[in-house]
């Protein structure tokens, strides 16, 4: 089935009580109970809910695999996968990455003795480097937040499939739409669907997709055993935004290639981050496991001083200056500052996040309109 299809007809079978074409959000707690252990299938909301079912497997089919499992957040799903570890394990992540997945891994699991090797992953040869016996998970991001840097998903997989590790792959920016992990060797893949899939700015939610069904058993046993699960109406909003994720992308990806360019063309801006410019160091990669290069972008002003960046990140009409990314509307973020203030300054600097970074989540309005607002900003 083609993508356009999958998006629409995934998880949607008509309601057996009532034929009702969505899926009813199943508002329940419990499920009344013939006999003792004589049930429907379904017990206690926390283990079953149909409304969250529907959704899960609309994960899995738009990520083309086979078990998905809805968190009630991105970070709720990431550190499900975390816990499949024990102390003494490693895990290889990006050094560039979202800043709540980096403080969820320094801050909360290293005290339970899991250790984190952060490395430059765009270079493969720094995984290789660092992999041992210990190393149990790899965790990617790419395109990563902020700084749009690409990492080859099938190269990595094939270094983990070596070394009998899994590999997971954060693919909120890219969204089903742009990129698809498991076909790339990926054994999880794991979305914010806050983002892109959600769509609307108008919920919490996180995912994961996987093919091994022992791997699904153990993270749905941390699902219900660790308790954070979506309620039933977010679940259904999400279903709701995964029926527009193409179309919405569509524009995400047309309105970025013409704002990237005109942003790159501007005499204030000094360098603009997006995997599209073939000159960019990912684009060759980016070109082959992508299918197009999405609506975020991320630039640095030729006067980076606070008070510019400030006024500018402060002039916007149409971006709304907050956090997120992937909803209808165009955002205007400050990395330093707002998403990724959790890193160290030190660390961010390192990793070539500056202080004068500014990040666009470029929404579906009309381009020009778009243009123009960031025109009068930073002109
Ligand atoms: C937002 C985000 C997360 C965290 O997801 P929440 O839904 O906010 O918990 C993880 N990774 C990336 C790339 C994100 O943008």
């Amino acid at each position: 089935m083609k993508l356009a299809t999958k998006m629409i007809h995934a998880g949607m079978e008509p309601d057996p009580s009532t034929g009702s074409v969505m899926i009813p959000i199943y508002q329940t707690s419990t499920y009344v109970q013939e006999a003792p252990g004589k049930n429907k299938g379904y017990e206690y909301a926390r283990s079953q809910n149909p409304t969250r079912f529907a959704l899960e497997e609309a994960f899995a089919i738009i990520e083309n695999g086979k078990y998905g499992l809805a968190f009630s957040s991105g970070v709720a799903a990431t550190d499900a996968v975390i816990k499949l570890l024990s102390p003494g394990d490693e895990v290889i992540a990006a050094n560039d990455m979202y800043g709540g997945t980096y403080r969820l891994f320094t801050k909360v699991f290293e005290k339970f003795g899991v250790v984190f090797k952060c490395v430059d992953t765009t270079n493969v040869e720094n995984i290789v480097n660092v992999i041992s016996a210990k190393t149990k998970l790899v965790w990617l991001e790419t395109p990563t937040n902020p700084l749009m840097n690409i990492t080859d998903i099938a190269a990595v997989a094939a270094i983990t499939k070596v070394h009998g590790c899994l590999l997971c792959v954060d693919n909120t920016f890219a969204s089903p739409y742009l990129q698809n992990p498991l076909d790339l060797g990926a054994d999880i893949v794991m979305h914010s669907a806050t983002k892109y899939l959600g769509g609307h700015s108008d919920v919490i939610q996180g995912c994961l997709v996987m093919n091994d069904t022992a791997l699904r058993d153990q993270l749905y046993f941390i699902q219900k055993s660790c308790g954070a699960v979506p309620g039933p109406q977010d679940c259904f909003l999400v279903l709701r935004g995964i029926k527009t994720l193409h179309v919405r992308m569509q524009r995400h990806c047309e309105n970025g290639i013409k704002i990237a360019h005109w942003l790159r063309n501007n005499p204030k801006v000094a360098k603009v981050y997006w995997p599209g410019f073939e000159d960019s160091k990912g684009y060759a990669i980016a070109k082959q496991q992508m299918r197009g290069f999405g609506g975020m972008i991320s630039f640095e002003l030729k006067d980076d001083s606070i008070a510019e960046v400030n006024r500018v990140l402060s002039s916007t009409h149409l971006f709304s200056l907050a956090e997120s990314l992937g909803g209808v509307e165009s955002l205007i973020n400050h990395p330093a500052t707002m998403t990724h203030a959790s890193i160290p300054r030190e660390e961010r600097i390192k990793n070539g996040l500056s202080d004068g970074l500014i990040r666009l989540s470029v929404g579906i309005e009309d381009a020009d309109d778009l243009i123009e607002d960031l025109n009068k900003a930073i002109g």
